[in-house]
C-alpha cells in the first residue's frame, strides 16, 4: 500500500499517512495496548464491507445483499469460538468499551452497582470512571490492589463485595501486570449473587494462546479487544454462555450500536484466522519473557516495578522510589524524541496528577512483533533506563535515537 489513490484523490492525506507509516517502522512502540497487524488484516479492513448495512446477525439481517457480510461474519464467530473456547461469540462491538457497554445494558438497570478496580489502580474509565457513561449510569464501588506487593487483594474484594453488595464484579485491567485469578473473582460474585465480568481487553490474545489463564467457562461474560495482543485490527469482542446470547446480541444491537462495522468484522476474521496458526502461540510466549526480560533488566537499572515484576505482555515502572524528581511524562517525552513510544501512567498510591503521574507503562505485543527476542527488550531496558537517569540530556537522548535507528532497521515492519 502506497496510498497512491488517496494521493490522486487528497495528497495532504496520502502523506500524512505515509508518515504514520514511517513513525511506526522507525520508532519503538511500546504502548502497552498497540500491536501491528498484518498487512492482510489491513487489506480486508479497506474492503467494500465497509460500504454494507448489515445490522441483525448472519442469516437475520434487516437489509438484502447481506450474503457476504453473513460468511464473513459467520467466520469470524467461528475462529472466535475456537480460539477462546466460547460458546457464544458477537464479533460487532465497535470497541472494547462498547462491548462492556454491552455487557452492562445485558443485565444491569441503572443506578445498579458495578464494583470495578480503581483506574489508578490499573481500571479502565469503562468500569466506571465518573467522566465515562458507566460512572454516570450506574452505582461504582471500587477495590483496589494491595499498597504493599501491588497484587489484587482477592480477600479484599470478597469483603468489599460482602460490603456493597454489588449488581456485577468486573475484572480485567489496563495496567495490571500480573495474572488475574478470575476464579477468586467469581467466588467473590458468587457469594454475593452478582454477575462476573472478566474485561481480557489487554490479554485477549495471551488467553487465546493458552499463555494466561482463561475467564472463559469461569466468568458469566468476557469482553475483549481485537487489537491488543491480538492483532485483528480495531474493535471488541462479547463472549458469553448461551443462556446470556440473546440478552447480550439485543444489546451490542440494537441496544447501543446501529450496523456493524463490516469492514473491521472482516479484518478481525482474518485475524482470528492468524492467531488459530501455530505460529501465534509462539508469539504470545514470546510477548510475555520479552516482557520478562524487559522488566528484569529495568530492575537490574535500579527501577522499581510495581508488584516487582510481570507475568503478561507490560511492566508498570514506579519511578518514585529511584527516580523521585523524574516524571512519568519527562520519560515518556524523552522517550518518544528518542524513538522510544510509551505512555505515563498513574500508579498504585499515585500521589500525582494523571496528567503528569509517577510512573511509566511498558509493554512487548507491538516488539514482539517485529521479531523482537529478549536479548533485544534487554537492550531496549538498558535505552529506557539511560534516559530515565538524564532525561534532560540531549547528548544521551540523541545517542538512543540513534541506536533505536539501528534496531528499527534490523527488525523492519511496513514495506
Ligand atoms: C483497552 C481497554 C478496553 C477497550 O478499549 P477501547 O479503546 O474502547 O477498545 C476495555 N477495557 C480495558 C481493561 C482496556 O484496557
Amino acid at each position: 500500500m502506497n496510498y497512491e489513490t488517496v494521493r490522486d484523490t487528497n495528497p495532504t492525506i496520502a502523506d500524512t499517512l505515509q508518515e504514520e507509516r514511517t513513525r511506526q517502522n522507525e520508532s519503538l512502540s511500546m504502548i502497552a495496548s498497540e500491536n501491528h497487524v498484518s498487512e492482510a488484516v489491513m487489506e480486508a479492513q479497506s474492503s467494500e464491507l465497509t460500504n454494507k448495512y448489515a445490522e441483525g446477525y448472519p442469516g437475520a439481517r434487516y437489509y438484502g445483499g447481506c450474503e457476504f457480510a453473513d460468511e464473513v461474519e459467520e467466520l469470524a464467530i467461528e475462529y472466535a469460538k475456537e480460539l477462546w473456547d466460547a460458546d457464544h461469540v458477537n464479533v460487532q462491538p465497535h470497541s472494547g468499551s462498547q462491548a462492556n457497554m454491552s455487557v452492562y445494558l445485558a443485565v444491569l438497570e441503572p443506578g445498579d452497582t458495578i464494583l470495578s478496580l480503581d483506574l489508578n489502580h490499573g481500571g479502565h474509565l469503562s468500569h466506571g470512571h465518573p467522566a465515562n457513561f458507566a460512572g454516570q449510569i450506574y452505582d461504582v464501588e471500587q477495590y483496589e490492589v494491595n499498597p504493599e506487593t501491588g497484587y489484587i487483594d482477592y480477600d479484599e474484594l470478597h469483603e468489599t463485595a460482602e460490603h456493597v453488595e454489588p449488581d456485577i464484579i468486573v475484572s480485567g485491567y489496563s495496567a495490571y501486570p500480573r495474572e488475574v485469578e478470575f476464579e477468586r473473582v467469581q467466588a467473590a460474585a458468587d457469594a454475593v449473587g452478582a454477575y462476573h465480568l472478566a474485561d481480557i481487553a489487554h490479554i485477549t490474545g495471551l488467553v487465546a494462546a493458552g499463555v494466561h489463564r482463561s475467564p472463559v467457562g469461569i466468568a458469566d461474560f468476557v469482553t475483549g479487544s481485537t487489537h491488543k495482543t491480538i492483532r485483528a485490527g480495531r474493535g471488541g469482542i462479547v463472549m458469553c454462555d448461551e443462556e446470556h446470547a440473546d440478552a447480550v446480541d439485543s444489546a451490542v444491537f440494537p441496544g447501543t450500536q446501529g450496523g456493524p462495522a463490516m469492514h473491521n468484522v472482516a479484518g478481525k476474521a482474518v485475524g482470528f484466522g492468524e492467531a488459530l496458526e501455530p505460529a501465534f502461540e509462539a508469539y504470545a510466549e514470546r510477548t510475555v519473557s520479552n516482557a520478562k526480560a524487559l522488566g528484569d533488566r529495568l530492575q537490574e537499572h535500579g527501577l522499581s516495578l510495581v508488584s516487582g515484576g510481570t507475568d503478561n505482555h507490560l511492566v508498570l515502572v514506579d519511578l518514585r522510589p529511584s527516580h523521585p524528581n523524574t516524571t512519568g511524562k519527562d520519560v515518556e517525552e524523552a522517550l518518544e524524541a528518542a524513538g522510544i513510544v510509551l505512555n505515563a501512567n498513574t500508579v498504585p498510591g499515585e500521589t500525582r496528577s494523571p496528567f503528569d503521574p509517577s510512573g511509566i507503562r511498558a509493554g512487548t505485543p507491538g516488539l514482539t512483533t517485529r521479531g523482537f527476542e529478549e536479548d533485544a527488550c534487554r537492550e531496549v531496558a538498558d535505552l529506557i533506563g539511560e534516559v530515565v537517569d538524564a532525561p534532560d540530556d540531549e547528548a544521551v537522548v540523541s545517542a538512543t535515537r540513534d541506536r533505536v535507528d539501528d534496531l528499527t532497521d534490523s527488525y523492519p515492519l511496513y514495506t
